[in-house]
């Protein structure tokens, strides 16, 4: 079964976004480790079993937006 991560960014745009830990943008939380500052631009949670339990964490969170990744779409399962 896959696993989510999510990255929560409060530099580029105030939002969450939702990746499969095997996105190339994720890297099992991990990231691309390009043009990445440390925690600078945000942090990476995770993982997650379920995109349910992601999504609501992503909520929790309390950024203004919370979007699925259009590389590797996690919420079409
Ligand atoms: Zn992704």
């Amino acid at each position: 079964m896959n696993s989510f991560y999510i990255y929560e960014n409060w530099r580029a745009t105030d939002k969450c976004v939702i990746h499969f830990a095997d996105c190339r943008y994720c890297n099992f939380g991990k990231g691309t480790e390009r043009g990445t500052k440390g925690e600078e631009n945000g942090r990476w949670h995770g993982k997650f079993n379920s995109y349910k339990e992601t999504l609501e964490f992503s909520i929790s969170l309390g950024r203004k937006k919370v979007a699925p990744c259009k590389v590797c779409n996690p919420n079409i399962i």
